[in-house]
């Protein structure tokens, strides 16, 4: 694997940064650590270009093109895991930005955070598009013995258009799904993050079970889905991306997003549902045969589960 795969199409801005760990609110946790801002996956959907329009950088085609790397990230994270106050509480990692995009071939920041949280048996969760996450088995293997630590690894979909289209800097699904493999053989506790399905392009019955049964080949340990979200700063990207590509879905966008950001909730249930049911069908075809032991610590005092709607294949 190529430890400098930065791109030269990309501007890096290497920025110290005074904290490492954020506050959350209106999220399913607490706290969260982006070691990098900006992602060079640049995918059309992101719902981090409605956070950039509210801060009024650029959230069209420019977003991903600069990234700021807070090259002191793990010192500084260090000490907050040191400060009196800090009760080990779950920290996810990847929540703006990706832990793994290319970036992180040379600067290595996940991983040395990663050391962090297992000097410090603090509990956290990663999610990621990155098959570089593989780099770091050993860590991870290292910190889920310490403490209680999942990985997502997000796969909408395994369909080749919509996937190229649609997350333009991202490696394959195929490529996710055997780094996947890889995490779950070595008992890394790794889930399918199915998200964010797409309406019309990625929603049909074959494809969501598509992504399930590879998920189960894999191993992961669960499947979750999401559906789209349309902010703005999101939508007017993701519009143009589907003008492009799809323009006869667009009047259905138009109408089915017109004045909210969500599809209704009984949509979401819906797909989540059919989600579930095939991942029931998965675990009763296979009668439990897939079923990993994944490492933990010696002693749980609190079980780290801050996804919502997650199912257990
Ligand atoms: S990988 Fe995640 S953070 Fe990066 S552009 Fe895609 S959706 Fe946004």
């Amino acid at each position: 694997m190529a430890l400098d795969p930065r791109r030269p199409d990309v501007e890096y801005f290497e920025q110290p940064c005074k904290s490492a760990l954020n506050r959350v609110r209106g999220m399913p946790f607490d706290w969260s650590l982006n070691p990098y801002m900006g992602c060079e996956h640049r995918c059309a959907f992101c719902y981090v270009r409605a956070f950039e329009k509210r801060a009024d950088r650029p959230s069209d085609s420019r977003y991903g093109r600069t990234v700021r790397v807070k090259t002191n990230v793990a010192s500084v994270l260090r000490q907050e895991f040191r400060r009196r106050g800090w009760r080990r509480e779950p920290v996810a990692i990847g929540a703006a930005t990706d832990p793994y995009q290319p970036a992180e071939g040379s600067y290595r920041l996940t991983r040395a955070c990663l050391e962090a949280f297992a000097d410090f048996h603090n509990p956290g969760s990663l999610i990621t598009r990155g098959p570089l996450i593989v780099r770091d088995v050993d860590v991870l293997t290292h910190l889920a013995r310490r403490a209680p630590f999942s990985v997502h690894v997000s796969i909408p979909t395994l369909d080749h258009d919509v996937w190229r289209r649609t997350e333009p800097g991202t490696a394959p699904p195929a490529q996710r799904l055997r780094a996947l493999e890889r995490l779950a053989r070595a008992g890394i506790k790794a889930s399918v993050a199915m998200a964010p399905i797409l309406p019309g392009l990625s929603d049909r019955p074959e494809q969501l079970a598509a992504v399930v049964m590879a998920a189960r080949e894999a191993g992961a340990a669960g499947v979750w889905a999401g559906l789209l979200y349309l902010r703005e700063g999101t939508r007017e990207h993701f519009l143009e991306t589907l003008a492009e590509h799809w323009p006869e879905q667009l009047p259905r966008y138009l109408r089915d997003y017109s004045g909210r950001a969500y599809l209704p909730g009984a949509r979401l249930k819906s797909v989540q549902g059919q989600v579930r049911e095939l991942v029931r069908q998965e675990r009763q075809q296979d009668g439990g045969a897939q079923r990993r032991r994944f490492l933990e610590p010696p002693s749980e005092p609190r079980q780290l589960d801050w996804l919502q709607n997650a199912v257990t294949a």
